[in-house]
């Protein structure tokens, strides 16, 4: 089946009409009802509830993803993320009254947080029901409406995403495009208030020059290569397991995965024996022919994966399988930063050893590169992570733990620099997508004391 078979682009000549017919919705008033939300966003825990199959065997037909990893990843974060602001979109959508000194005390001030209208929202493939309904449920508690663009590169999941969303979810003021490129930029171009895109930064890059002309808010969540530091103290199985977990789920395709190790050359001797074992346990030593062992998108994304194995440097796995684009979970050692596998995220199951002879070298190598999306430190001390994170930048970081800071809704969710602007998720999805209006009353009769303002201005009025 060729990538688009499975999905039916939007004809482009619907999207002007879409765009009329959202903006009348929106001007009428009808998403700002804290009912109408709360219905929508108990409306997709329903949809997650009795769709999760249908949403499993579309990511598995796309690309061979485990059913679990749909239900637990895609299915399960997204309700936890429905549940959590139900439990608090009455309090975060109230007005909330401000004090001042007694200057301004005489004024009623609160700020409103309005929706922007139309939110814009571009998903990635990887996860691909998390990362396009979790925004939306942030642009729907907000009170916007919305169109999501999901990725063309799962094309399966893109067509489920568009029918549950119109089944579900109200059609005046949620709508779903499909399409590639073509269709991002006319959407890009339409009338449009806010941009929340996940995907490459090169791509994020072009959407943030593209939206510059409307000066409207852009959201950039995207990725990079987020490098793990093990410390001679670490728990060696539990890191080994946990860093084995985070390389191979979706096929080391996920935006917060472990891109590489630093560590001593002793720490590496010891760890890398216990990382395999978790691979064994996980996917036995066949993992082509596991349903637990996800497999690589597509031809395009398998050989760019490829290329960055280097044969000579391996020391476990390194079997690919063009006709599946299958590749092994694999583990190279003796990298340094100039190697192939270092210069791009790898977004694959492949995992570099770069030996480092202490924490400095470790905390130099980090900030000699991009900020990442996410950090890891495994250690038993305290003050080693602290270090780390006090020397270093990134969007997330998690101690002892991968990919795992993305899971309670109470943490924002974004990267820094290269890997991102701005985040989500719980109360920072409901601040990403609204504007904080400031409102103030002035009363009348505060017009004697508010006349010192007034010109002519004389040394009596404008002493402090
Ligand atoms: P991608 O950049 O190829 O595509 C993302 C979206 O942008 C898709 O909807 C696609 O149609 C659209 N797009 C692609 N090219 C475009 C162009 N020239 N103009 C306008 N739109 C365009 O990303 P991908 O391959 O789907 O995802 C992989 C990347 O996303 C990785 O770097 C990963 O780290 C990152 N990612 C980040 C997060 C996060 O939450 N931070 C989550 C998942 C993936």
């Amino acid at each position: 089946m060729s990538v688009r078979s499975a999905m039916t682009e939007t004809s482009m000549d619907t999207i002007p009409t879409m765009f009329k017919d959202l903006r009348a919705t929106f001007n009428s008033g009808k998403t700002r009802p804290v009912a109408w939300r709360k219905k929508q966003i108990e409306q997709i825990i329903k949809m997650c509830e009795e769709q999760k199959e249908v949403f499993a065997s579309a990511a598995n037909t796309d690309f061979h993803r485990p059913s679990a990893e749909t239900h637990l990843y895609d299915c399960g974060v997204i309700k936890n993320e429905c549940t959590h602001l139900l439990n608090h979109i009455d309090e975060w959508a109230r007005d909330e009254s401000c004090s001042d000194s007694l200057a301004f005390a005489t004024m009623d001030k609160y700020v409103h947080p309005e929706p922007f209208g139309i939110c814009l929202i571009i998903g990635a493939w990887n996860y691909p029901f998390q990362l396009t309904l979790s925004p939306l449920i942030g642009a729907i508690a907000a009170g916007n409406c919305a169109i999501i663009k999901p990725s063309e590169l799962a094309p399966n999941s893109a067509a489920i995403i568009a029918a549950m969303v119109e089944r579900y979810l109200d059609p005046a003021c949620i709508r779903v495009v499909l399409g590639a490129i073509d269709q991002t930029h006319a959407l890009l171009k339409g009338d449009i208030d806010h941009v929340f895109y996940t995907g490459s930064t090169a791509v994020g890059k072009i959407i943030m020059k593209t939206v510059a002309e409307k000066m409207i808010p852009v959201v950039l969540e995207c990725g990079g290569k987020s490098p793990v530091y093990v410390a001679d103290d670490a728990n060696i199985a539990v890191a080994a397991t946990r860093i084995a977990w985070g390389k191979t789920i979706n096929c080391g395709q996920t935006c917060l995965a472990p891109d590489y190790i630093l560590c001593s050359k002793e720490t590496e001797s010891r760890l890398i024996p216990e990382i395999i074992k978790a691979w064994q346990l996980f996917y036995t030593n066949d993992a082509a022919n596991s349903d637990s062992y996800c497999h690589i998108v597509n031809e395009r994304h398998y050989e760019r994966v490829q290329k960055l194995i280097d044969t000579a440097k391996v020391t476990y796995g390194g079997q690919t399988d063009a006709t599946r684009n299958y590749i092994s979970p694999t583990i190279m050692t003796n990298v340094n930063g100039n190697d192939k596998v270092m210069q791009e995220e790898i977004f694959g199951p492949i995992l570099p050893f770069v030996t480092v002879k202490s924490q400095q070298e470790a905390i130099d190598f980090i900030n000699a590169r991009p900020k990442p999306l996410g950090l890891y430190v495994f250690t038993s001390n305290k003050n080693i992570a602290k270090t780390i994170i006090n020397s270093t930048s990134s969007g997330t970081t998690c101690v002892n733990d991968v990919i795992f800071q993305i899971a309670p809704p109470s943490l924002p969710f974004g990267g820094v620099g290269e890997s991102g602007l701005g985040n989500y998720h719980g109360k920072y999805s409901f601040n990403t997508f609204s504007h904080n209006r400031s409102v103030v009353y002035s009363p009348t009769w505060s017009e004697p004391i508010l006349s010192k303002r007034n010109p002519p201005y004389t040394q009596k009025k404008t002493a402090f």
